[in-house]
């Protein structure tokens, strides 16, 4: 008896929040309503160089990301004004449950049940106006790292982890990692090849049907880089460089009307 009863609620719970990730998948994809995204930043290393340009932050400093989203959406039928806003918050004191390289299988799934639950607890300690998709930015002090670790969005997990330089001078790279990492959470998929980080043809490509096909004047958001030959490409320097391909708009629901 009791066992059922245990076994009946631990599936209604599942039920529960299956549904309620299934219908916040579907409203942040319908793009009928604004998008709210919450910017939380993190100091990543605790080093001087990265609290200061936490603190410089601004609202505006994700205009850019803003306007991109604005200008995109339309050329594949969207027709809301402003299909994202973004809303800056206080940063955070701890940084989301990271994952090692080398992780496991099993280590996988623990460490995406933990950033789900530290995503859960950051926007219930908000207590007004939370937003739908929470992007962590983690912030470098570039003189401590030359490399940084990959960034991520959860496709179904509305949130995503995005590791950025700590410098002015990166401010706009820094946008076009967000915004990359932004789509993964509406459920676009990488388009460069994992061998050597090329844009893959067409997908990657924001220009596909383009003649001639090189060099191709804009970086497909999901690829990352301008192809200017079949095998040469460079990075954009900012989002007046990127577009959205027509796969990517395919799959966040952005549809040709
Ligand atoms: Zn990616």
């Amino acid at each position: 008896m009791w066992r059922t009863i245990r076994i009946s609620l631990l599936l209604l719970t599942l039920v529960a929040v299956g549904f309620s990730a299934w219908f916040d998948q579907h409203h942040t994809t319908s793009w009928q309503h604004s998008v709210w995204v919450g910017v939380f930043p993190v100091n990543a290393d605790g080093s001087r160089a990265a609290a200061r340009y936490i603190d410089d932050l601004r609202e505006p400093d994700f205009a850019p990301l803003v306007e991109f989203i604005a200008r995109e959406a339309p050329r594949y039928g969207v027709s809301i004004a402003a299909p994202v806003s973004v809303r800056l918050y206080a940063p955070l004191r701890a940084a989301p449950p990271l994952l090692e390289p080398t992780a496991g299988a099993l280590t996988r799934v623990l460490w995406s049940l933990n950033l789900r639950r530290f995503r859960w607890q950051t926007l219930h300690s908000i207590t007004r106006s939370r937003p739908q998709i929470a992007l962590f930015v983690l912030y470098h002090d570039p003189a401590r790292t030359a490399v940084l670790p990959h960034s991520l969005g959860l496709q179904r997990g509305l949130m995503g982890v995005v590791h950025v330089f700590a410098a002015h001078s990166q401010h706009d790279q820094n946008a076009v990692v967000i915004a990359h990492e932004l789509l993964h959470t509406f459920g676009a998929t990488d388009k460069y090849s994992a061998a050597d980080d090329s844009p893959l043809f067409p997908a990657g490509y924001a220009e596909p049907e383009r003649r001639p096909r090189y060099p191709q004047r804009y970086a497909e958001l999901m690829a990352g880089r301008i192809p200017l030959s079949p095998t040469t490409q460079v990075m954009p320097d900012d989002l007046s460089q990127v577009r959205v391909g027509p796969a990517s708009a395919r799959e966040i629901g952005w549809r040709m009307r």
